[in-house]
């Protein structure tokens, strides 16, 4: 589900900016429209999906997911495009403490900055920062592993993420190392403000 958190967002990123799609092409209007509906299902069904799978019930919410999180995800990946959460979730590869972790955590971490750095709005944040707390999706650094952050691996991370070889360049806004640094720290410090910490 972390990973499919991402496709709606980095396919509309990539919309509005007018880059090319991951298969090469420009970005449809049923791309985008797979990636929502991938997203609406994950908030409506999310939870109730992790809840059933947690004790080896399958439900409908959770057929649900499986939809979201394969089919369209993939398909409004594809047909859509990668920008700020993948390219800082490669970053965050470069993190030791960060080496444990699934893709898909690292993706939704990847996607809170993201949404940071195109300065989504509180109402936004607030549902997005809400599924991640409700579906066990890291929010934090300490989430994460990163209990002291350390400003120049962090900064590395930034650094990886805003190459010109990945994908945040498909972001709507301008890219630098320090912008995404900013903006990991900032992403860190909302997951923490929900959590109350
Ligand atoms: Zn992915």
């Amino acid at each position: 589900m972390g990973d499919a958190l991402a496709t709606y967002f980095e396919a509309k990123a990539c919309q509005d900016s007018n880059a090319t799609s991951c298969a090469g092409g420009t970005i449809t209007t049923a791309a985008i429209t797979l990636a929502k509906a991938c997203y609406d299902t994950l908030i409506e069904e999310g939870l109730k999906a992790k809840l059933a799978v947690e004790n080896n019930a399958v439900t409908d919410a959770v057929e649900k997911i499986i939809e979201a999180n394969t089919l369209l995800s993939g398909m409004g990946f594809e047909s859509g495009g990668l920008a700020g959460a993948h390219a800082i979730h490669n970053g965050l590869t470069a993190i030791k403490e960060c080496h444990h972790l699934y893709h898909g955590e690292k993706v939704a971490f990847g996607t809170l900055t993201q949404l940071v750095l195109e300065n989504a709005d509180e109402d936004l944040l607030d549902e997005v920062v809400g599924f991640c707390m409700d579906v066990g999706l890291p929010t934090t650094f300490a989430d994460m592993g990163i209990e002291k952050v350390d400003k120049d691996a962090l900064m590395e991370a930034a650094t990886l993420a805003a190459a010109p070889t990945d994908t945040c360049g498909n972001e709507p806004v301008e890219i630098t190392p320090q912008k995404v640094y900013d903006a990991m720290i900032a992403a860190d410090a909302i997951g923490r403000y929900y959590k109350g910490l």
